[in-house]
């Protein structure tokens, strides 16, 4: 054996893993071996939204959140001529993904983990014992595996895991546009007129930190793919209407695309010697959410491996039971059934019309039953106008 785990992939839920064991045994630090393709700083497509539960479990590790970021207190939900906001302080935080992973697996190397740069994982094989993995720079061996490589898994497709479902995501980085100053102080929007492109899903605009003075602006579409079987929606069509709004020209900019496989309710996390997390587990079909989720795979796949080597029994038969009874990952499952919901309703008009008008109250209902869902000092949503 090279090592008792190889973690692949050095993204969030990797590193949560890594560290997660570490937190429970020092020992554990030479006991883990994570493989990372790229090199850090590698960039990640992404709109760096790292939500309440997120930075509880980075201080649950001993972590502040030190790399730049920055806070979000206002949340605009909009639909058509109806807008909501959200008071809170924070709501979340924006991060640079690049630092902000840079930074994760730099804790990660002061408490001894050791992290392989630059070695791609191109096979995988489980067998009883434990687990070959092919790389580039060479053949490892392993007890246990985690495929933390994110939603394009070679994991899971080597291992004929099957490449589960996937949203749709389009992002680009723009300057602020007109009367957007509020954004920069600490705003964030979720404009859902999208849905009627047939985008499932909502256009976003969160204040992201940059280097150079003058702070960026992320904007986006996700669009969640929960009803495959329905035409493709123009996207770019949708991203570029939601730019000229603000007066910005999307081919101004460059415009990338990545897709988030999401978690399906009926989908094995584990086999034999191998379990998923992260993204390659399933992110939420709901929000396209996946940071705070990924370190919170971590959590519960460094408790499900200390208890397998404490007994000696690898095939993590109760993994998914685990990740089901989670306190944040078992949200997942209510986001399924939201984005059911959700992107099912869109179909008839007077029903998103009516659900939009009664959003408010359903959020305040929802926020006082499982008020564990709502991490917030306030749960309300209160209508504002245009202005
Ligand atoms: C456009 C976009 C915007 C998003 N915005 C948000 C947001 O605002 N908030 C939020 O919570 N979530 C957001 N997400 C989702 C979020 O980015 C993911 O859920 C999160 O990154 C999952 O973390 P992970 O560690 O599972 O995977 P990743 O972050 O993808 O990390 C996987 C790691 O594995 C490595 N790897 C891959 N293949 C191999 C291999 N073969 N060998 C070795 N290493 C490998 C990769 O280099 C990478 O470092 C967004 C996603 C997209 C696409």
């Amino acid at each position: 054996m090279d090592s008792d785990i190889i973690i692949v992939g050095g993204g969030p839920a990797g590193l949560s893993t890594a560290l997660h064991l570490v937190q429970k045994n020092p020992q554990w630090a030479e006991r883990v071996l994570v493989l990372e393709k790229a090199v850090y700083p590698r960039p990640k497509l992404c709109g760096g939204g790292v939500t309440r539960p997120g930075l509880d479990i980075l201080t649950g590790l001993g972590l502040s959140l030190t790399p730049p970021h920055v806070w979000v207190k206002d949340v605009f939900f909009r639909y058509r001529d109806l807008a909501y906001k959200l008071e809170s302080n924070p709501a979340f935080a924006v991060v640079s993904r690049q630092i902000f992973d840079a930074w994760l697996a730099d804790e990660a190397r002061k408490r001894g983990i050791a992290i392989r740069e630059g070695v791609e994982v191109i096979d995988v094989r489980a067998d009883e014992a434990g687990v070959t993995v092919f790389t580039t720079g060479g053949r490892l061996r392993s007890r246990a595996l985690v495929a933390a490589d994110g939603s394009n898994s070679i994991v899971r497709r080597k291992l004929k895991w099957g490449a589960g479902r996937k949203a749709l995501l389009l992002e680009v980085i723009t300057p602020a546009g007109e009367n957007e100053e509020y954004l920069i102080r600490g705003a964030a929007t979720f404009d859902w007129s999208v849905l009627d492109d047939g985008v499932e899903g909502y256009y976003w605009d969160f204040p992201t930190p940059s280097e150079n003075e003058a702070q960026q602006i992320n904007r986006g579409v996700f669009h969640s793919r929960v009803y495959a079987h329905r035409p493709r929606p123009p996207l770019r069509q949708a991203l570029a209407q939601m730019l000229a709004i603000r007066g910005l020209n999307l081919d101004d900019y460059p415009l990338k695309g990545h897709p988030i496989h999401w978690f399906s309710p009926g989908d094995a996390l584990a086999r034999p010697r191998v379990l998923l997390v992260g993204d390659a587990a399933g992110a939420d079909p709901l929000l396209g959410e996946g940071i705070s989720f990924a370190l919170g795979y971590g959590q519960v796949a460094a408790d499900a491996l200390d208890a397998a080597f404490a007994t000696g029994e690898f095939r993590f038969a109760d993994y998914d039971q685990r990740v089901r009874e989670h306190w944040l990952l078992k949200q997942l499952l209510a986001r399924h059934l939201g984005a059911a919901i959700a992107f099912g309703s869109m179909r008839y008009d007077w029903v998103e019309r009516g659900l939009w008008r009664i959003a408010p109250g359903l959020f305040r209902i929802m926020a006082q039953i499982r008020p564990d869902y709502f991490p917030l000092d306030n749960r309300q949503m209160t209508p504002v106008s245009d202005d």
